[in-house]
């Protein structure tokens, strides 16, 4: 038996868990068996978490024998959980080069979302985020990214009440594209973690040409990291605007497909004497006119090292009021897992990162 082109590499056997339902087909479909074999590897993969080739029994044996040759399916290993006060829990991850990544399990009233990471750092910058501060190692190869999930569904209680999946981790979806796309891909088929595209969001710091491609190759909800109302304030928190600028964000955000009734989502960290005034949230109201959209308000979330402080609460309901007054839904996002620095922008891949003292 032999493998396609392209599925080959000289290193190593290549990992099941980095094909999509598409390549998965086509290799078997390369080695003369039915297309419908690969739905069923699917759901051994992801729907039982079976890493052996053997354990597969609904394959030949002699199948699976020559098929375990060929490839390899690969596990995250769970490093440690940690869980927070208010019940978010934070999930360390080893990859197979010994690098760590972090999701967070959030609880919701029925059902709980998971928040995954796309690379090992980020090379974005931004000045008010924890992960933005380290160093960038790497992306994340398509089964590292999925696997986030498939081992939280595994392994901890929370698992099999999993839901939504929000692409807010460690690292800029859109900068790591083609394995994004093909984690998405497995996301949402019904034979791999089968999760609706309605209950899917990845979230970008706006990089324009990577919103429009996601547009055109898979429908899923779209955040975006807005921050500030103008490209002064912008640039100086968020680098990449200054190649992507607020109009020309906006219009690509215009442009993003999306089906029925569902919104676009603009985040905005609330940042003490840099982007909360009345002013700001009279600015952001300008700029979004028109846009079918929902705010996220989050007050900063403060590491140590970071020249930036929380807004105060009542700055916080101020900015907010003018919103809802201009006829915007602004809601005001706890902050989940703080306390584990789990909650947005403190995820830096590392054990105890950037804690505050008490
Ligand atoms: N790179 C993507 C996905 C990561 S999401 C993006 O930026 O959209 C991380 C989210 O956490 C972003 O919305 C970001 O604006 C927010 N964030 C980053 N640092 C934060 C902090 N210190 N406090 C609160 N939110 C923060
Ligand atoms: Fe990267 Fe998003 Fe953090 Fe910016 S906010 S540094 S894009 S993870």
């Amino acid at each position: 038996m032999r493998l396609p082109r392209g599925f080959v590499t000289s290193c190593d056997r290549p990992n099941l868990k980095d094909m999509t339902p598409s390549e998965l087909e086509q290799v078997i479909s390369s080695l003369g068996k039915e297309k419908y074999r690969a739905r069923q590897i699917m759901k051994w993969i992801y729907g039982s978490g079976v890493t052996d080739l053997e354990a597969m029994t609904t394959l030949a044996a002699d199948f699976r024998r020559e098929l375990g040759e060929l490839v390899r399916i690969s596990a995250l290993r769970i490093m440690g959980i940690q869980t927070a006060k208010d019940g978010t829990k934070k999930i360390l991850y080893q990859l197979e080069d010994g690098l760590t990544v972090e999701s967070v399990l959030i609880p919701g009233k029925n059902h709980w979302t998971i928040c995954i990471s796309t690379q090992a750092g980020c090379q974005m910058g931004c000045k008010f985020c924890l992960t933005g501060q380290g160093d960038f190692k790497r992306d994340l190869l398509p089964s590292e990214i999925t696997d986030q999930i498939t081992q939280a569904r595994l392994h901890t209680p929370e698992g099999p009440l999993l839901r939504n999946c929000v692409l807010m981790g460690m690292g800029e979806p859109l900068a790591n594209y083609e394995n994004t796309l093909k984690a998405l891909q497995i996301i949402t088929a019904d034979a791999g973690l089968n999760f609706s595209g309605r209950r899917i969001t990845v979230s970008t710091s706006g990089l324009i040409p990577g919103i429009e491609q996601l547009g055109r190759d898979i429908c899923v909800n779209l955040a975006i990291s807005l921050n500030a109302a103008d490209n002064k304030t912008r640039s100086e928190l968020m680098p990449i605007n200054r190649k992507y600028p607020l109009d020309q964000l906006l219009a690509a955000c215009n442009r993003y497909p999306l089906p029925g009734r569902r919104l676009l989502t603009f985040e905005y960290v609330l940042i003490g004497g840099v982007n909360s005034s009345a002013k700001d949230a009279q600015n952001l109201c300008r700029l979004l006119k028109g846009t079918r959209c929902k705010l996220n308000l989050i007050a900063f979330n403060e590491f140590l090292g970071s020249p930036y402080r929380k807004p105060n609460e009542k700055d916080v309901l101020a900015f907010q009021k003018i919103l809802i007054e201009n006829h915007f839904t602004a809601i005001v996002r706890k902050s989940h897992g703080d306390d584990i620095m789990a909650a947005c922008g403190q995820l830096s891949g590392d054990h105890f990162p950037g804690r505050l003292p008490e």
